[in-house]
Formats: structure tokens, sequence, C-alpha cells
């Protein structure tokens, strides 16, 4: 790809910053304006998934919420916002967190059927069928509290599976809860509280730090004004 084709990735000179669609996009909004960005396209009505700024010198690209580590491990992307969900699951590698922007928050729960006693299961050492995106974090929980599961994992609509008979329970973020009672679900237990990081791809931090470093400053003094909702 040529270095003047408007789809072509930058090497250096130019940031690539990684946003999903959604809640974390539109909560970073205004910390990007906050860094005098503003994102020129809407991704909700735009098919492109590189976006242009009025500086021509910062792009956004769009990709799934479970993928923005990986771009900025790899540099593509040289920075990204994502839940601490997803990096749970990621792992983290390649990856320098500098901020926890306080956006896009919820929590990591354990949830089941309305009538399904989970706790005189746990106590009974019955084990738990369990469908989760999040299975890295799942793991953990159970084994932290040694309760033998059996993980499913899922992409999405986790809240079916125990409708249908897939799962005993789920590990899902839950954000106002709407969903769950929805679905005549309960929520048992808290896995953690989640909001969403500032990632920066770490060589890119060393050699773009003098272009990167006013925006990760105006995403901290923006973030620090957010009331923490955890
Ligand atoms: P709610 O009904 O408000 O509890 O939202 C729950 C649904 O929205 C679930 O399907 C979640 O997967 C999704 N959700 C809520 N908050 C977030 C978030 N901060 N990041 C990603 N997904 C979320």
């Amino acid at each position: 790809m040529s270095a003047s084709s408007p789809f072509a990735i930058p090497a250096s000179g130019q940031l690539i910053l990684a946003l999903s669609k959604g809640r974390i996009f539109d909560d970073t909004l205004p910390l990007l304006a906050a860094a005098g960005i503003v994102v020129t396209e809407d991704p909700e009505t735009s098919r492109k998934l590189i976006l242009a700024t009025n500086d021509p010198n910062v792009r956004v690209i769009i990709v799934r919420a479970s993928d923005v580590p990986t771009y900025v491990q790899y540099g593509a992307a040289d920075f990204g916002v994502a839940g601490k969900d997803v990096l749970m699951e990621h792992g983290g590698e390649g990856l320098y967190q500098p901020i926890d922007l306080k956006i896009a928050a919820c929590r990591m729960s354990v949830a089941v059927n309305a009538g399904f006693d989970y706790d005189s299961a746990v106590r009974q050492g019955a084990r738990l069928r369990v469908a989760t995106k999040f299975v890295q974090t799942a793991r953990e929980h159970f084994a932290a509290k040694g309760v033998h599961v059996d993980l499913i994992k899922l992409y999405g609509s986790m809240e079916l599976a125990p409708l249908v008979g897939l799962s005993d329970a789920i590990v899902d973020v839950v954000s106002t809860g709407n969903t769950l009672r929805a679905n005549n679900l309960v929520e048992v237990e808290t896995i953690m509280q989640i909001s969403s990081r500032l990632i920066v791809n770490q060589a890119a931090l060393k050699l773009k730090r003098e272009r990167l470093q006013p925006i990760l400053d105006a995403f901290e003094r923006a973030s620090s004004a957010i009331p923490s909702t955890l």
C-alpha cells in the first residue's frame, strides 16, 4: 500500500487510536475534545473503519471491543480504550496502562435463573456449568472460591444460556441490571468493578512520546473530573 493511500496505516508521524463502537466511543469523545481532537465522522452512520479527526495527524480505527488490546499490542494502533473486562481476558501483554478513564463503568457478575439456589449449590460442592465470554476471569474467580465449574465459551447473549438449560450460571457484565431482570435472572455475586482504561503500545510510548504525551495528559485531566461511580 502506498504511503499516500488514505487507508494506509502510517508508520510514524501520525497517531492511531483504537476504539469500539457504542459506549466506549461515545464516552471517549469528551476526553478527545479535552485534547482538542474532534472525530469528524460518526461510526453509527458511516461504514468506514478508519475515521478522520480535525487533526490530520490523528485517526481513529473502529474495532470490536475485544480486539482493541490486540491492535494496540501489535502497534497497528498507538493507543486505545478498552474495558478492564477485555484487558483481563487479553492479559495485557505489550500494553502500557497509564490511566483508568472511569468511563463505561459496570461490574462483572455471576447470575443465575431466579429459581436456582446458587448458594446452596456452592455449599454442597456441586459442579456448575457456567457460560461466559470471560473464561479467564471466570476460571480465576471460581478457582479462588474452590468451586468446580465447567466453562462454556460464548461470544454474546450470555443471558440466554440459563434460560434454555445450556448452563447453571453466567458470568457477564452488568450495568443497570435491566437485561438480567428482563430475562428473569438474578445477580448472585459481583466478581469485580469494571471501567475502561487507556492503553498505549509500549514502543509507541517511547517513539511517539512527544505527540502522545499531551493527549495522555488531557485524557488524565478530563477523566479525573469524572466522578467515580465505582
Ligand atoms: P444492563 O441491562 O444495563 O445491565 O446491561 C447489560 C447488557 O449490556 C449486557 O448484555 C452487557 O453485556 C452489556 N453491557 C453493559 N455495560 C457494558 C459495558 N460497560 N461494556 C460492555 N458491555 C456492557
